[in-house]
């Protein structure tokens, strides 16, 4: 698989295009914005954008959604648990940063636990990751041995559970149950910052620690 990272927008949001060799297709997770970019390394890799997938719908994940959508005509997925999350971009977008998104994009497919995403002879698992966001995926490249944790997971740390929608809880059970069951060799790719592995998350991420759970929900 071709993996590529932009780093785009105005909260440097970790975009990957992951392109299949054999026949070209590639999808786009998470185009937060700096759309032109994306679309000159599609060109410059000779990649077709099949889909565009988001990870969860936090407007900085969602900026250059449309616009890529309409550049492209690529379906555009989501988990529908984030649906509400999706209805508040526009707000959060004027809180945050003062800009104004317009309208949220149409969701063209909702992605579902257990669901295979495939471009040409690739493909992604989508495992439900809620806390973040109730509707958060993480997409499982078991082929390639690495996972895309959007802002579940990071290397050294965790997503924030204060947002509208977020549970400390779900947080904590999504990772334990749906990423630290993978193996210690698969490279971790967050939604924002350097990539990491599960073993080393699993070793030293302190908010995974035993015991260090129970005082952070506390
Ligand atoms: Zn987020
Ligand atoms: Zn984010």
């Amino acid at each position: 698989m071709i993996v590529e990272r932009l780093v785009v927008g105005p909260l440097q949001v970790n975009c990957y295009i992951l392109g299949c060799r054999a026949t070209g297709e590639a999808i786009v997770v998470d185009p937060g914005g700096h759309v032109g970019d994306i679309l000159a390394t599609l060109e410059r890799l000779d990649l077709q954008v099949v889909k565009i997938v988001n990870t969860h719908a936090h407007f900085d994940h969602m900026l250059g959604v449309r616009e890529l959508q309409e550049a492209t005509r690529a379906p555009f997925l989501l988990h529908p648990a984030d649906v509400p999350v999706l209805g508040r971009t526009q707000q959060h977008a004027q809180a945050w940063l003062g800009i104004d998104p317009g309208t949220p994009p149409a969701v063209d497919e909702f992605l579902e636990a257990g669901q295979l995403i495939s471009f040409g002879e690739e493909a992604l698992e989508v495992r439900l990751t809620p806390g973040h966001s109730p509707g958060s995926v993480s997409l499982v490249d078991h082929k390639g041995r690495r996972v895309f944790t959007g802002d579940t997971l990071f290397a050294g740390s965790v997503g924030r559970s204060d947002l509208p929608g977020g549970d400390a809880r779900a947080l904590l059970q999504s990772i334990q149950t749906q990423l630290l069951s993978l193996p210690d060799d698969y490279e971790v790719l967050p939604g924002h910052g350097p990539a990491t592995t599960i073993g080393e998350e699993r070793l030293h991420n302190p908010f995974l620690q035993a015991g260090a759970a129970f005082q952070w929900l506390s």
